[in-house]
C-alpha cells in the first residue's frame, strides 16, 4: 500500500480531475481513501477539490472522529465510512454531482443496461439510493444494501458514488457512469437505444469478473 504523503498527493490530483471535468461546483463532492493503520484520509468541507493542497485533508477513524488536519472534516465522510465498513477491499471512496448523473437523479430516469460494453464490464447494475438529508447518518446509512452488491450508485437527487480498490479505480467509474449518462441523453434525440444481443451481454459480464 502506498504510503500516506503518496495518497495525499493522489487526493489532491483526483479532486482536480473532478473539478477539470465538471463533477463538483464550488466546493461540491468528496473524497477519501484508507491508509494502511485502517484510519481514513479525507476532504475537509467547504473547499474546492480543484484547489487542494496535500495538508488541506483529514484524518478520520470508522466513526468519523477526526484525529488529524487543521480544517473540519466533510460531513459526507459518514457516506464513505459506510461503504468501508460493509466492503473491506474497498480502499478509496469519490462522490460528486456530476452533470448528467444527476440529470437522472433528479428525474428519477431508470440507468439501462446492455447498451455499452465498458459499462458491462466496469459497471454492472447501478443501483438508485433513495434521497437522504447529506450529511446525516440516515444518508449515509442508504448506501449499505448495495455497497456488496456493486461499484457505482446513483444518489437520488444528489450525484453519484463510486468505490474501489484505488482512487483511480474510483474516479474511473464515476468518469465511466457519467459518460454513459451523457450518450443515453444524446442517444434518446435520435431514437431508442439498440440493447446488444443476450450471449454477447453474458460475454461482458464474464470479462466483468476479470476486471472488476
Ligand atoms: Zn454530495
Amino acid at each position: 500500500m502506498s504510503d500516506e504523503s503518496t495518497i495525499r498527493a493522489e487526493i489532491c490530483e483526483i479532486g482536480k480531475r473532478v473539478y477539470a471535468k465538471g463533477f463538483s461546483s464550488a466546493n461540491d463532492g468528496n473524497i477519501s481513501c484508507r491508509l494502511s493503520d485502517g484510519r481514513v484520509l479525507c476532504t475537509p468541507t467547504l473547499i474546492c477539490k480543484g484547489f487542494m493542497k496535500p495538508e488541506d485533508l483529514c484524518i478520520v477513524d470508522l466513526d468519523g472522529v477526526q484525529s488529524a488536519g487543521h480544517r473540519k472534516r466533510t460531513s459526507e465522510i459518514l457516506l464513505h465510512l459506510e461503504i468501508y465498513k460493509n466492503d473491506t477491499k474497498a480502499m478509496a471512496v469519490v462522490h460528486c454531482h456530476p452533470p448528467h448523473v444527476l440529470a437522472f437523479a433528479m428525474t428519477g430516469a431508470e440507468i439501462p443496461t446492455g447498451l455499452l460494453p465498458e459499462v458491462e464490464i466496469f459497471l454492472g447494475n447501478i443501483p438508485r439510493v433513495e434521497y437522504e438529508t447529506p450529511g446525516t447518518q440516515k444518508f449515509a446509512e442508504t448506501i449499505k444494501p448495495f455497497v456488496a452488491k456493486a461499484n457505482t450508485a446513483v444518489l437520488a437527487n444528489h450525484g453519484s458514488v463510486s468505490w474501489a480498490n484505488s482512487l483511480e479505480r474510483a474516479y474511473w467509474y464515476t468518469e465511466i457512469l457519467d459518460a454513459y449518462c451523457k450518450s443515453l441523453i444524446l442517444a434518446k434525440q435520435l431514437g431508442e437505444p439498440q440493447k446488444l444481443p443476450p450471449d454477447k451481454i453474458a460475454e461482458l459480464q464474464q470479462l466483468r469478473q476479470r476486471f472488476c
